[in-house]
């Protein structure tokens, strides 16, 4: 095994068949903290998909014959490959996301790897083969996987669908968000690296609008792997159904952390505000809205927003930064309209705003945001906002906080806080959510994640995560 690190962020090639080749159209990358140029990316076109998804293909027969254990081994030196290369990733996960620092570390870099080592494990432990009484059920390879991934944790997404599929024995198209494809060149020369069959990874960045929708519709495409906004998951989820393509469909969420009458109120509110503003209030799992005892609205209301305000906004690169910018100027704009029409409408701020922090003049940044006095039907309330703001609403007990957490068009993630674990898992067992944490229980990376309703279709992670990317073939015998 080689160790080849490319520290350039002038990438103008894709990577099809094991080969870079370079395109003319390339797309500028910038720093949301200095908002300056800091790197290129090759921008695909349509015949260079065509060109991935047959590379694919054709690198399918062997890579989804190749023997589970053979496919473990190639994963644990990918991820050898990317702790050689840790610190470049995490400088250019600050650099093109603005993720502080210390998140780019744990969050985006870390447990991307530590996903992609439990691949590795599932590939060696999981029953491709199984005995159901008389039958052997075969678990085999799906196909080619095209795998399309969001800029708010560009890494890490890339790191649970490409994982997940090569344990599986599937082959994959990348395609990353046109705003942070370059973690993912570092992911591609990893993959070369660790030896990884040519054509089992190919690479082609580009628009969503033009790659993400040829590798969509594509025929010789069998899994659309998609993390993204609801609204392009839905029209995704239309192109896929044209050819009757498998669609696994990670969108956005709206999670409630319902916090109990017997919970210990400091603890259970600066958690949750510390979670809504992780990667800058960019994470698809925040928890954003804050449910707590009507009895106990104003002490919660006075906790979050004097949390929210001692959190420290700077330069990503600081390690003491807490919340670095948001991803660009188009997202700081529409998230400081939505807190401006809250307030408009007669929302009470009780902490940030929509305005720059007072010491900075250049990035996209916001301060964490807590809004009170919100209605369940406001739109504050309901929609996405996708950057630091938190709205905090009253409830009248157990029945009338779960009511309140399951009003949502989303179901991705949550919380429950309760001195008492029963009742809280009585609640949690309530709560129409992916996933849901327990008086802040730590993250577990082979549990199944992904959402009710329109936060999505199928489950990341874990054995679920292979599972997606595997077909049955039950043989009588
Ligand atoms: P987005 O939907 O704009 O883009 C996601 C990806 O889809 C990008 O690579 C984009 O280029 C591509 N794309 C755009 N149009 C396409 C099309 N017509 N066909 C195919 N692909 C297309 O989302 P975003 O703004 O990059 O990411 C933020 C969103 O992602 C948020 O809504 C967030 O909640 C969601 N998200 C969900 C999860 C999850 O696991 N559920 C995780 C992270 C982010």
């Amino acid at each position: 095994m080689t160790t080849t690190i490319h520290t350039t962020w002038d990438r103008d090639s894709i990577l099809v068949g094991g080969d870079w080749i370079p395109v003319t159209d390339c797309t500028e990358v910038h720093d949301p903290a200095t908002e300056s140029v800091i790197g290129r990316s090759a921008s695909a076109g349509i015949a260079h998909v065509d060109a991935a998804v047959a590379a694919a293909r054709s690198a399918g027969t062997a890579w989804g014959t190749s023997s589970p254990e053979d496919r473990a081994e190639i994963l644990d030196a990918l991820c050898t490959q990317l702790r050689a290369r840790r610190q470049l990733l995490v400088d250019t996960t600050v650099a093109e996301v603005g993720a502080p620092v210390t998140v780019a570390e744990e969050a985006h870099i870390d447990l991307g790897i530590e996903i992609l080592a439990s691949y590795a494990r599932l590939a060696r432990d999981l029953p491709f083969r199984e005995r159901l009484g008389r039958t052997l059920l075969l678990r085999r390879p799906a196909g080619v996987v095209a795998c399309i991934t969001p800029w708010n944790y560009p890494f890490y997404q890339l790191a649970a669908k490409v994982g997940a599929a090569l344990a599986a024995g599937c082959t994959t198209v990348v395609k990353p968000a046109e705003l942070t494809p370059l973690s993912t060149y570092l992911f591609a020369d990893a993959a070369i690296d660790a030896g990884l069959p040519a054509g089992v990874l190919n690479l082609v960045p580009g628009s969503g609008r033009t790659v993400g929708a040829a590798l969509t519709a594509h025929p010789g495409v069998d899994v659309v792997s998609f993390t993204g906004s609801t609204a392009v998951g839905r029209g995704v989820a239309h192109a896929a159904a044209e050819s009757l393509t498998r669609a696994c469909l990670e969108l956005g969420g709206k999670s409630a952390s319902v916090v109990l009458g017997d919970a210990p109120l400091p603890a259970a509110v600066t958690a949750t505000v510390d979670a809504a503003m992780l990667n800058s209030g960019q994470t698809c799992s925040a928890w954003t809205r804050l449910l707590v005892p009507r009895t106990r609205y104003e002490d919660a209301v006075e906790l979050a927003a004097g949390h929210a305000g001692t959190l420290r906004v700077g330069d990503p690169r600081d390690r003491a930064t807490q919340l670095g910018p948001v991803i660009s100027a188009a997202q700081r704009r529409s998230i400081a309209e939505a807190v401006d029409a809250a307030v408009a409408g007669g929302a009470r701020l009780a902490a940030g705003g929509s305005g720059m922090p007072a010491d900075l003049e250049t990035g996209h940044y916001l301060r964490p945001t807590v809004l009170a006095d919100v209605g369940p039907h406001d739109p504050i309330v309901r929609d996405e906002i996708f950057g630091p703001v938190l709205v905090v609403l009253p409830h009248d007990g157990d029945d009338d906080a779960i009511r309140l957490a399951n009003d949502s068009d989303y179901g991705l993630g949550g919380a429950v806080w309760s001195a008492d674990p029963e009742r809280a898992l009585g609640v949690a067992a309530r709560m129409d959510t992916g996933q849901v944490d327990i008086n802040g229980a730590p993250f577990n990376p082979e549990a199944p994640f992904g959402g009710w309703k329109s936060s999505g279709l199928g489950r990341e992670l874990g054995r679920f995560g292979v599972e997606e990317f595997t077909e049955l073939t039950a043989v009588q015998r």
